[in-house]
């Protein structure tokens, strides 16, 4: 048996671990250990990789996301559209502001809002939008983007999944409009090793509050104009980030090789004709450096499957994951707005369906053939 983890960091450690020390010791050395150089140094590269003017770096991917709805003044009687299937921030982020968090539906092969649904959950009430790139592939955002734009709607980008991707022409995400927010919690496309975040803007007016927000509103210190919170990044995060994030391009390209890798082996052992389906890519004939940037590697099976092949899997040694058990919708701290089961199918049908194979940019191909061999065994037994 050959254990295959959901994710290997001390491959990709042991390579980084000289260069990392030495970035540690130079932030302890300057004792300079809230914002500063190391910080400036990474929100320049941020806001140049995807494509922005400014980057302003947080405390995390949720404050990323907290900070961007304080900055456009959204709050009590507003209302903000989200995804119903995506990890918790988005959402809790708009309740925390005292705004409503409106779900619309998922499309089912990309997993991402759907915007045919979004344009009905439209009121007069409605602040903004706040996409999601889920799993590493880009919400349709020319779409969103346009309804949005009818609708006089803030566009702020959940990127925490997916820094790097593209869509055509050629933009990254994060830059679509509005805000972007990226997160470097370990597991991310860019992993810290702790928290942190980043926002991403090209609009002078937001990257400025968004800095103030990040000191608890203050200028010049002990004054204070708006209302903020603690929301800034370590040094020591951001140095290990800066040592990181020259080697990104070449892990997401890893990311997708692996992706291609699975897609060659499921075609060899018929799994698609077995009923465990690939993720699919979008954008993936439009000649893009990274459509997709394989976050998270999902495959979908008959609901009555997915337990019992994760169960499979576990006892052969590999690790997988279920993004995300409960939509939103359904979860206990939402009750009061006032959901049931079968107001979002999509969501409801992929949270019953899918689940996150092992793929990380260290992977073996011998970890990839074994993922794939204990698939097939599930189906033949
Ligand atoms: C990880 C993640 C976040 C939150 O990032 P943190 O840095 O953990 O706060 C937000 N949205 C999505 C979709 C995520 O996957």
């Amino acid at each position: 048996m050959i254990n295959v983890p959901s994710l290997n960091l001390k491959a990709q450690h042991e390579i980084l671990q000289q260069e990392i020390l030495e970035a540690i010791e130079r932030v302890i050395r300057s004792q300079r250990f809230i914002l500063g150089e190391e910080v400036e140094m990474l929100e320049e590269r941020i806001a140049a990789y995807s494509q922005c003017r400014y980057a302003v770096g947080v405390s995390s991917g949720t404050d990323a996301l907290l900070v961007s709805l304080m900055a456009l003044g959204i709050g009590w009687g507003d209302e903000v559209i989200t995804t119903p299937y995506s990890f918790f921030s988005a959402a809790g982020s708009i309740a925390r502001v005292g705004a409503k968090p409106v779900f619309t539906d998922i499309d089912p092969c990309t997993y991402n809002l759907d915007p045919s649904q979004m344009e009905r959950a439209i009121t007069s009430r409605t602040k903004a939008v706040i996409p999601v790139h889920l799993f590493g592939q880009c919400a349709d955002m020319p779409a969103i983007l346009e309804i949005s734009r009818r609708h006089g709607l803030k566009v702020i980008e959940d990127a925490a999944q997916a820094l790097g991707a593209e869509y055509p022409p050629s933009r990254r995400v994060g830059s679509s409009a509005g805000l972007g927010c990226f997160s470097f919690y370990p597991t991310k496309n860019l992993g810290a090793m702790g928290d942190g975040g980043m926002v991403v803007t090209s609009d002078p007016d937001l990257a400025q509050k968004v800095r103030l927000l990040r000191v608890h509103g203050s200028q010049p210190k002990y004054y204070h104009p708006l209302i903020g919170g603690n929301f800034r990044l370590d040094a020591l995060q951001a140095a290990v980030l800066n040592v990181k994030f020259r080697y990104l391009d070449e892990w997401i390209r890893k990311r997708r090789e692996r992706a291609r890798h699975y897609k060659k082996l499921f075609q060899g052992a018929r799994l698609e004709e077995k009923g465990c389906r690939l993720p699919k890519e979008i954008h993936a004939g439009a000649g893009l450096a990274h459509g997709h940037t394989f976050n998270q590697f999902i495959v979908r099976v008959p609901q009555r499957e997915r337990d019992p092949l994760r169960t499979h899997l576990g006892a052969r040694g590999v690790q997988t994951e279920i993004y995300y058990p409960l939509p939103l919708h359904l979860q206990e701290c939402f009750a009061y707005l006032g959901h049931k089961a079968g107001d979002f199918p999509q969501a409801e049908s992929a949270a019953r369906e899918t689940l996150a194979l092992p793929l990380f940019p260290e992977m073996t191909q011998d970890q990839q053939e074994s993922v794939v061999e204990a698939i097939a065994e599930f189906y033949s037994s």
